[in-house]
């Protein structure tokens, strides 16, 4: 059922004010992870009894917004991730926007804040990436990440559907997650707090969700641990590691070598880049690929018998990253990465991926899932 009323979000409606204060680019070795932001945005407003007003790309700024703000009381708020490519000839690339489009209907139904058509919104954001095109650094890990975001805006006090929202959109050039290479990160199992539980909202990416993990990843800092692994119930079931999609290649009880990640049961997030690595590798048909649960108990055994092979978290950010550890009810598991190789940081089928993922989203391998802005 699609929560709008009134008028549809129209790319063709498209205004645009380009700012008279461009900003001077941060030079690429200088890039944090979403610390620069680039010269413009694109917003767009909606009022329940006029539907979507006119998207419009204006200078990059401040929004006012009253202290009621519905935002600021009950989180109502959703919002996306996914980044634009140059490629080698110099063209700019979206990877799946669709995907990300999809995904923010299904967080909006939920706060039952106002659906859009994703083709068009798509429309609006390739447009504001070729208005701020310079910001699209050059070169194979550098990318500009896109975030656009839903708020509900309405200034009442009271939880209750909101009668007013702003979508907007913005960019922040990024470089390599890992500028050296891999680096294998070390986990902690959470044995105490659940990141999401069934029924609930893990499988939409509101940002409720993450100012709740945040208190449980200091304390993983804290025991000397990188990131947290979300795991639910009296059997420890995996779910995600921080803020990615969790795979794991293991030789399983049967002997056959598999790539496992859990199942979209409606608490983990349906990562894009977790149904690009699925698709991914079927095609390959090397291996046995399965989404179903697994808990702690059948990963420490594995990892005592010598079963457990590669470990990574998958998602936009970072593509793939390398887990090397993860500590379980007092005792380090390890993750041997590449066993022929002792100073690697990942393991051959972690590489294989990142490096084929890569190839798509630079455009050096085509496929459908690139899409040129
Ligand atoms: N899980 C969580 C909790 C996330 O925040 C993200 C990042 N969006 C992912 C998984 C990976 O999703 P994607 O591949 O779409 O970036």
């Amino acid at each position: 059922s699609k929560v709008n009323m009134g008028s549809e979000f129209r790319a063709a409606a498209l205004q645009k004010t380009l700012t008279t204060t461009p900003k001077a680019l941060v030079p690429k070795e200088k890039l944090a992870f979403g610390h620069t932001f680039s010269d413009h945005m694109l917003t767009a407003e909606w009022t329940a009894k006029d539907g979507w007003g006119t998207p419009q790309i204006r200078a990059y700024g401040p929004l006012s917004l009253d202290p009621s703000c519905s935002v600021f009381h009950y989180a109502f708020e959703c919002f996306e991730g996914l980044k634009a490519y140059r490629d080698a000839q110099g063209q700019v690339r979206l990877f799946r926007p669709d995907k990300n489009m999809e995904r923010m209907n299904h967080s909006v139904e939920r706060l039952y804040l106002p659906q859009f058509d994703g083709a068009q919104v798509i429309e609006c954001i390739k447009e504001l990436v070729r208005t701020d095109q310079r910001w699209v650094p050059e070169g194979r890990g550098y990318s500009l990440y896109i975030r656009p975001t839903m708020i509900a805006t309405e200034n009442t006090l009271g939880v209750h559907r909101a009668n007013s929202a702003l979508l907007y959109v913005i960019t922040s050039p990024c470089g390599p997650y890992f500028p050296t290479g891999f680096k294998a990160v070390s986990l902690y199992c959470d044995e105490t707090n659940v990141r999401a539980w069934p029924g609930g909202v893990g499988n939409r990416k509101m940002g409720a969700n993450y100012a709740g993990s945040v208190g449980p990843q200091v304390e993983a800092e804290k025991r000397g641990y990188q990131q947290v692994l979300w795991t639910i119930g009296e059997d420890h079931e995996l779910m995600e590691v921080g803020t990615m999609n969790l795979f794991i290649l293991w030789r399983n009880e049967g002997g056959e070598l598999e790539l496992v990640t859990p199942p979209l049961d409606g608490t983990i997030l349906p990562g894009v880049t977790r149904d690009s690595v699925l698709e991914l590798v079927r095609g390959w048909g090397e291996f046995k690929v399965s989404e179903r649960k697994i808990n702690m108990k059948q990963i420490a055994r594995a990892s005592d018998e010598g079963r457990l092979l590669e470990i990574f978290g998958a998602g936009t950010a970072c593509v793939v990253t390398p887990v090397n550890r993860i500590h379980f009810k007092g005792k380090d598991y390890k993750v041997p990465l590449d066993p022929a190789d002792p100073g690697s940081q990942a393991g051959p089928v972690t590489g294989r991926i990142y490096q084929a993922l890569m190839d798509i989203q630079y455009g050096v391998v085509p496929s459908k899932w690139s899409v040129l802005v």
